[in-house]
């Protein structure tokens, strides 16, 4: 272990506080802990008030200057960010796995997503485009551009700890902002790497601080960045529970909020459905990332008729998931984050079981944070149902018409991602039409989870309303702003109005 901190240049004890460069660490330690053994990883002081506005007159300073470097140009350094990364892709990735339970495949996986988003900024910072109007007077010109926003405060959830950093600070900075990340408390080791990397890179050019670190306590340093006027956009990812205080407080300012939330992503299996796909990609979804992705499957929308096909086959495939060491060749389920979560995932069982449910598989702790994929035979009514359990349960839900399926897809309070298994052509597009699912993200012959960065990331209804990462994503990270030339030699005013003295 010392010899990944080592190799990532992370001393046993870090500061949480990182104006560009480390600030001084102070007495307030909290241990990073691996969820697979209980081991101390490292530590990490907390932030204090003082050190985050350190910390944001750092960034605020930077971006002065960086808003004005030209976009391509911000471009050239971010490309060097991405082979920073793509350097240290293999330590970085099993820090990952290491400090959040993820399998290797997973850990390298999410380095990967840093890396693509990092390439495709560098293509982006050459497409910032406005559009331009045909203005209704004579001699006149009209067009709009986008300017930074200036700092911007980015929170993320446990669960992606380096690659939703980079789909925000990584566009943030093309579009000329500056970004002061306030990570999880529960994988904190990774966001200090991940700072120090792309930092080493942006001291060389004379940029360092660009990318603020304050790693500190939500009553404390969160509280404060949500209030502080001076970050224009808070860009949070996490519970929808965090995402209704971050949200209101951040409206209560005027400012603006790009939300991330809870999903409770199902996936519809048809009659025709190609049953080899079906059962790997429900496999993927459901148990990967020990069921602690925003888009893992958690409830399975299934044919009534198919169901006596499809169930054993899928029992089988739970049977001989290897649960365990998430750094073990073969392993493909780690641990659940900590101890509290391994309680969220016991109690919704036994509410799903002494609320009618059927354990089909699994349904049992193991030991430590390990614990085993679990199917349940359910009713879409069932309040645990409509609920995001951060594990690896799937609930299954008989269906006889595609209608029934797809009101009982939309029939939860989140709308993140959806997917639907069959080969008609007619299902798949009643599946993506306006009567169709209601989610920010609609697959076809896909699972719910593992998104291309190229696509718009986010989801309706209690998932927050937010998009980010690729498409025009980065339009949340500037300010649009609307211009009239006139080039002509007289002063006619729109709407045909008169206003002579
Ligand atoms: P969480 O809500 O407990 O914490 C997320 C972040 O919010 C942490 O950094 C936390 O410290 C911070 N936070 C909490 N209260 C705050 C406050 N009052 N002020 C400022 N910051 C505050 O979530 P988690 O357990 O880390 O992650 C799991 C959740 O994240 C799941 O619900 C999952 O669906 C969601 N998630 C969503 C997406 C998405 O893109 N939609 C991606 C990843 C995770």
């Amino acid at each position: 272990m010392i010899d990944i901190l080592d190799r990532l240049g992370l001393s046993p004890i870090s500061s949480g506080a990182w104006a560009g460069s480390e600030l001084p660490a102070t007495d307030d330690l909290i241990s990073s802990i691996n969820p697979s053994n209980g081991q101390v990883l490292g530590q990490v002081s907390m932030a204090t008030e003082e050190q985050y506005e350190q910390v944001v007159r750092k960034a605020e300073e930077v971006q002065r200057e960086w808003r004005m470097l030209p976009a391509p140009k911000r471009g050239e350094i971010i490309r060097e960010i991405a082979d920073a990364f793509r350097a240290k892709k293999e330590e970085l990735g099993m820090l990952v796995s290491l400090e959040a339970g993820k399998i290797r495949a997973e850990g390298q996986g999410e380095v990967q997503e840093t890396i693509d988003i990092a390439d495709f900024s560098v293509g982006l910072s050459r497409q910032l485009y406005g559009l331009t109007m045909h203005s209704e007077r004579p001699s006149h010109r009209m067009y709009e551009q986008w300017h930074p926003l200036g700092t911007i405060g980015v929170i993320t959830a446990f669960n992606f700890p380096n690659a939703v950093w980079a789909w925000n600070a990584i566009i943030a900075a093309i579009c000329g902002d500056a970004v002061v990340w306030k990570p999880s408390l529960k994988a904190m080791l990774v966001a200090v790497a991940t700072h120090k990397i792309a930092d080493d890179v942006l001291k060389k050019h004379g940029w360092s601080g660009l990318f603020g670190l304050v790693i500190g306590r939500d009553n404390t340093v969160g509280d404060r960045m949500i209030r502080d006027p001076r970050l224009p956009l808070i860009s949070a990812t996490g519970s929808t529970r965090m995402g209704r205080h971050v949200g209101a407080v951040v409206a209560q300012r005027l400012g603006r909020s790009l939300l991330e939330l809870g999903g409770n992503n199902a996936m519809i299996v048809e009659k025709d459905a190609n049953l080899d796909l079906a059962v790997r990609a429900i496999l993927f979804a459901a148990v990967g990332t020990a069921g602690q992705r925003c888009t893992s499957l958690r409830r399975l929308i299934v044919h009534k008729d198919i169901v006596p096909q499809l169930l054993p086959r899928l029992q089988k495939a739970y049977a001989q998931v290897r649960v365990g060491d998430p750094l073990a060749a073969g392993t493909l389920m780690g641990p659940l984050i900590d101890a509290g979560a391994v309680a969220s995932f016991e109690q919704a069982i036994a509410t799903a079981v002494a609320d009618g449910g059927t354990i089909l598989a699994g349904g049992h702790r193991k030991e430590g944070n390990f614990v085993e994929p679990t199917l349940i035979l359910a009713r879409p009514d069932m309040h645990i149902v409509k609920e995001e359990t951060f594990a690896p349960i799937l609930y299954v839900l008989p269906y006889g018409t595609l209608d029934e399926a797809i009101a009982i897809q939309n029939g939860v309070p989140q709308g993140l991602s959806s997917a639907i298994f069959t080969d008609s052509f007619r299902a798949a597009e009643t599946f993506l039409s306006h009567n169709g699912s209601d989610c920010g993200i609609a697959n076809v012959n896909i699972g719910t989870s593992g998104a291309e960065i190229g696509g718009a990331f986010g989801g309706e209804k209690e998932t927050g309303g937010g998009r980010e990462s690729g498409s025009d994503s980065w339009k949340a990270y500037m300010r649009r702003q609307t211009c009239t030339l006139n080039w002509g030699s007289s002063l006619p005013l729109a709407q045909g109005i008169t206003f002579d003295i």
